[in-house]
């Protein structure tokens, strides 16, 4: 007989019951009107501090117009912790909320490029393949889409339009050439033609050496697309 284990989200509903109402982060008792996060932790334990890169300022593709990230990433530290938790607990609220301050910077950057006369961005948050996204609950990536979405104003591609067609390991442990075998091919667009005004804003939680971000940027491309931002909560 097949083994049979309880899917996470519904794991993580039980932890839920029998924990609730602690900071996701400190797990300190939230106070009412506190979700997810206490005051403290969402407003003053990480420093805003966001980053943007230009194609010059650092080996981008030409495709890729600019890359905003919200923080930078410490090895180790809380903020690893907590986008651990965004990706294998039930914290999709957390990720839109995270999104909402994302969603700032990034709108920030079209204006302030001009990009915002020329391009009508929308938002394309790094699919997961199926299977995994069946035993997490949901994606990470999408949930913080959702919150730029919200602030920005933009659409999210269609879940069933952008899918990763295989099963990929983890890029933990892999060097650059291996991170980006890893990824080659992973990604498929179905049903999206890309206008030339719009732009794709890619989504995901953290960039490292820009692998995933950029293979997905070349399928948009043969999907039409003339050129790609890239939006992620924190980089390595
Ligand atoms: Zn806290």
């Amino acid at each position: 007989m097949r083994k049979r284990t309880l899917p996470n989200y519904l794991l993580n509903g039980i932890i839920d019951l029998l924990f609730p109402n602690i900071c996701a982060c400190c797990s300190c008792r939230l106070a009412e009107g506190e979700n997810r996060l206490c005051i403290f932790c969402r407003q003053e334990r990480f420093e805003f501090a966001p980053v943007v890169y230009e194609p010059e300022d650092e080996i981008l593709p030409e495709l890729i117009a600019f890359r905003v990230s919200l923080w930078e990433f410490n090895e180790g530290g809380v903020l690893q912790e907590l986008i651990h938790m965004l990706k294998y607990r039930q914290l999709y609220d957390l990720g839109i909320d995270f999104g909402l301050e994302l969603g700032k910077i990034v709108q920030n950057r079209f204006q302030a490029g001009g990009w915002g006369w020329n391009y009508d961005p929308f938002l394309v948050p790094v699919p997961l393949f199926r299977k995994s996204e069946r035993k997490r609950g949901y994606n990470q990536a999408r949930a913080i889409a959702e919150g730029v979405s919200r602030r920005a104003g933009w659409g999210v591609v269609k879940k069933r339009c952008v899918v990763r067609v295989r099963q990929t390991r983890s890029q933990t442990g892999l060097n650059a050439r291996q991170r980006k075998e890893n990824v080659e091919g992973a990604f498929k667009i179905r049903g999206l033609k890309i206008l030339e005004q719009e732009m794709p804003v890619i989504v995901d939680d953290v960039y490292t050496t820009g692998a995933t971000t950029f293979e997905l940027a070349g399928v948009l491309k043969n999907a039409g697309a003339r050129r790609v931002a890239i939006a992620t909560l924190a980089e390595a």
